[in-house]
């Protein structure tokens, strides 16, 4: 009995917290049907799951999944400086609409490890988690492909954005190492980052994984904006 009460009081809760807080569309606010879900309108907007042209050596391919701009970029900012995990569940909804394109899987499958960014200690303590391992550890795993957290940012350094790109090149020399063990000699890398934008942190960690044997570096990253007209 009780417990037919309480799945009665469960069922009219939900559909009433349904009526008053509608799931929407994070993007333009049109009701979709679950919590995190961007509409297909605005996804289409913000894919791309392309190959930056040219990526920096030692790295063999950068993909990205989406722009970073309006939309993506205020879902990732929220996540990162409003310590508030509430654009978390949109964010991982974006890699799940791709998680059976050919293109991603096709890149997914010469894997055979993949490593975080690693924040610097301080900031992970301040901040409480690292937004990659949030958005991506769950569809990595999903995909097969094993995580290890062999890097370590052993060097604190500024927020980039402000930057120019000689000058994050700089800050960031020597920022990262492999951890004592670390077993990656003849391994294709994944380096799995939030957002690409001159790719002087993933070549950082790039170098200090090649200095360690790893055999190609690949890196994936949620959103960038190379190739894009504008920046609006
Ligand atoms: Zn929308």
């Amino acid at each position: 009995m009780l417990d037919k009460i309480l799945s009665a009081w469960n069922f009219i809760s939900e559909t009433l917290i349904y009526i008053i807080f509608p799931p929407f569309c994070p993007v333009c606010r049109e009701i979709v049907d679950e919590r995190g879900d961007i509409c297909p309108a605005c996804l289409e907007k913000i894919l791309r799951k392309d190959f930056y042209p040219g990526p920096p050596a030692p790295i063999e391919k950068v993909m990205r999944i989406t722009t970073y701009r309006g939309a993506t970029r205020n879902l990732l900012r929220r996540l990162k400086f409003d310590s508030s995990k509430s654009t978390l569940p949109a964010l991982k909804k974006i890699l799940e609409n791709v998680s059976t394109d050919a293109k991603v899987t096709e890149f997914l499958k010469g894997v055979d490890v993949a490593v975080f960014v690693p924040l610097h200690e301080e900031r992970l303590k301040r901040r409480g988690y690292n937004q990659v391992d949030l958005i991506f550890r769950d569809w990595l795993t999903k995909h097969k492909v094993p995580v290890e957290n062999i890097l370590v940012r052993t060097k604190k350094t500024p927020h980039l954005f402000d930057l120019t790109p000689a000058e994050r090149k700089e800050i960031l020399q020597d920022a990262f190492e492999t951890i004592n063990g670390a077993d990656i000699a003849g391994k294709n890398i994944l380096i799995v980052d939030d957002i690409y934008t001159t790719g002087a942190t993933v070549t950082e960690c790039a170098n200090a994984l090649k200095k360690i044997g790893a055999a190609q570096i690949y890196v994936l990253a949620l959103a960038s904006d190379f190739g894009e007209k504008n920046n609006a």
